[in-house]
């Protein structure tokens, strides 16, 4: 399982509330997992068993019910960090830019797990990176506090 991404009935309750009227769009794109699966054979990343557990997860997850709220949840606060920040250009971790092409490798990341509807839980980070991040194998910290300050003077 991953690490702190349990939400609070609480959070669950607000990100259900801000997403009214927003959940048939669901399917009409490429789930999470499918595309974190395709970057990654892309990329000619070896899985390890614990990425494959996770991954399992997610595509777990886009069939269960119970997950449907929280991935439209997680969708909105997607839209409404774009919104107050822009879509992001490059990956604070490794450097990669975001291709000109419609596909889009560099991603608003949270920092926390936790889904805050707060400006300094979110750093762009490229799929990987944010891949490994969630595996808890590279370390943003040092980067957090730097960017935190560049971006948002
Ligand atoms: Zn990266």
């Amino acid at each position: 399982m991953r690490k702190g991404s349990k939400h609070t009935v609480e959070s669950l309750a607000r990100m259900k509330g801000v997403n009214k009227g927003n959940t048939n769009r669901r399917g009409v794109k490429l789930s999470l997992a499918t595309r974190r699966k395709l970057s990654l054979s892309h990329m000619g990343h070896k899985l390890s068993k614990k990425a494959k557990s996770i991954l399992l997860y997610w595509s777990i997850g886009d069939k269960n019910s119970k997950w449907k709220g929280d991935k439209v949840g997680y969708r909105a606060l997607h839209s409404w960090i774009r919104r107050k920040l822009g879509d992001p250009k490059e990956c604070v971790y490794c450097g990669k830019q975001q291709p000109f092409d419609v596909r889009k490798i560099i991603c608003w990341a949270n920092i926390s797990h936790r889904y805050l509807r707060d400006l300094n839980d979110w750093i762009a980070l490229c799929m990987s990176c944010n891949f490994q991040y969630d595996l808890g194998k590279i370390n943003i910290d040092h980067i957090i506090s730097s960017s935190i300050a560049h971006e948002r003077h």
